[in-house]
């Protein structure tokens, strides 16, 4: 069994993580430590609540309840921190809800692709948002993502 995810919280409805009004489900822990991370709180992977067999029927049962959504986003930390746990679950809620899913991640695509265990997860993941936080490349009027490193990918 792969250790349990833990939940940060999670958002009904926003309209800054991704195209339209979606679901953000913000998870626990990130080892990339970019310097002038808005979130360094989130990296520990022991805070939160776990992700209990309850709370992902929460979950499911919110999105599904929801006909304004256009979709669902990944977020933390870095969701791909866990990812054996993150594998299952999120084949799970795209099973179960069918919804478009954003994935934002300190990997870039290149990273994910060549590791076997993370790759396996792509598959599920309609758009990326790749990179770590380069304060450097830091601007305000970039959309969804903080530095111009990071890039929108469109893997489907
Ligand atoms: S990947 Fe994201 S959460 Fe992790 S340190 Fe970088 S900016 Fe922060």
């Amino acid at each position: 069994m792969p250790e349990q995810l833990n939940l940060l919280f999670t958002y009904p409805e926003t309209i800054v993580d991704g195209d339209g009004i979606r679901y953000s489900i913000y998870l626990a822990g990130c080892r990339h430590h970019c310097v002038g991370c808005q979130n360094p709180e989130t990296w520990k992977a022991k805070q939160g609540t776990p992700l209990t067999e309850e709370a992902i029927r929460r979950i499911v049962r919110e999105i599904n309840a929801n006909p304004l959504l256009d979709g669902i986003t990944f977020s933390g930390g870095d969701p791909f921190y866990n990812p054996e746990a993150f594998l299952l679950f999120i084949k799970r809620i795209k099973e179960e809800t069918r919804q478009n899913i954003w994935c934002y991640t300190g990997y870039t695509y290149e990273e994910l692709l060549a590791d076997s265990q993370l790759s396996v997860i792509l598959p599920y993941i309609d758009t990326l948002v790749d990179g770590k936080f380069i304060q450097a490349e830091y601007s305000p009027f970039l959309e969804f993502r903080g530095s111009a490193n990071q890039r929108i990918i469109h893997l489907k």
